[in-house]
């Protein structure tokens, strides 16, 4: 098992007929790059910021942040690198933003709701995203997106930026992609209208299935029901990928059930383009791709959309993939 996973190392990615998709990692921070590197990613899918947010006690600088961002950037050479603006609130504080206590921390005052207001911070963090660009592939990427709004406004201001940088003559990646999250039903509901507008899409099924089944991701209460099988979270999944590839611009996904053994096949039935996993998962889902054939895994999906129950779908995607996860 573990040599057969150590002769993909370095390969690319490919379904059994032989087509491409990107398999890219999560990192936390630049310590987590050698890990990806060593894992042969072919990419950053998802920088979580947050990180360099927490544990400390003031903002990080603009200087500061850009100084990370470049290095994870350079060390990338020449692969891509998403990183996602500040992800606050939920269930990740920061105790110096001053955040009040809410009553629903996860329907709240958090991620890019709190940095459109908190300009201040969002203009830093842009201002370093933007000037990284000039060192590597950086792919901006905004969380918890619901409405078309809200990458309007983000736009808007990193345009801004833009032109503040070129009057201080500083370099940045002039074409620098602006993607978003969906990671909300509503986000799942207007992806067409979304597609418009932006340059990618990151599914992030963490979230995506918290807020389809209405279950807290943290409360094993209800843990039952936390599951990308069910059939509320394969349409909304589906139909996100769909949106997208319509509208001619890529699709990732960078939640947990990326690297899921039984929705693999269904991710490649849908078309999904780059999946984005922990660097423990990258061999094994390299491996796990490498066994579909675009055929096999239409047929498969096809059967797994017409139950009605998560437990149906495990039953059936547990039967076809045995022996194989
Ligand atoms: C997600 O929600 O799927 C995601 C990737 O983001 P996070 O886990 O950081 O909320
Ligand atoms: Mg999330």
């Amino acid at each position: 098992e573990k040599a057969a996973l150590a002769e993909l190392r370095g390969k690319p990615t490919l379904t059994a007929d032989g087509v491409k998709v990107d398999l890219y990692c999560n990192i936390g921070g630049p310590g987590d790059v050698n890990a990806a590197l060593e894992a042969t990613a072919e990419g950053v899918g998802l920088f979580r910021t947050e990180f360099l947010f927490m544990d400390r006690a003031a903002l990080p600088t603009e200087e500061e942040q850009f100084q990370v961002y470049r290095d994870v950037a350079a060390r990338l050479e020449g692969r891509e690198a998403v990183i996602r603006t500040l992800d606050v609130g939920g269930d990740k504080d920061i105790p110096y933003l001053g955040l009040e206590k809410e009553e629903n921390p996860f329907l709240g005052f958090r991620a890019v709701r709190y940095c459109l207001e908190r300009t201040d911070v969002f203009r830093a963090q842009l201002r370093a995203l933007l000037r990284a660009s000039a060192f590597g592939r950086v792919k901006i990427m905004l969380p918890l997106i619901t409405c078309v709004d809200e990458l309007r406004s983000a736009r808007a201001l990193l345009e801004e930026l833009k032109r503040e940088l070129d009057g201080e003559g500083v370099p940045y990646d002039r074409d620098v992609k602006l993607g978003v999250m969906i990671e909300t039903p509503a986000a799942a509901l207007i992806a067409d209208l979304l597609a418009r507008e932006a340059d990618f899409f990151s599914i992030g099924t963490n979230d995506l299935i918290q807020y389809t089944m209405a279950v807290d991701r943290g409360n094993a209460r209800v843990a039952y029901l936390y599951s990308p099988l069910n059939p509320a979270v394969l349409r909304s999944i589906r139909a996100v990928i769909r949106s997208g590839a319509e509208a001619g611009i890529p699709v990732g996904m960078c939640g947990e059930a990326a690297a899921d053994p039984l929705l693999i096949p269904l991710l490649l039935s849908f078309g999904l383009d780059e999946f984005s996993v922990g660097a423990a998962s990258v061999l094994a889902t390299r491996r796990r791709i490498s066994r579909w054939s675009k055929a096999d895994a239409d047929a498969l999906a096809a059967q797994a959309l017409v139950l009605s129950t998560e437990a149906e779908v495990r039953a059936l995607l547990k039967e076809r993939i045995m022996g194989g996860l």
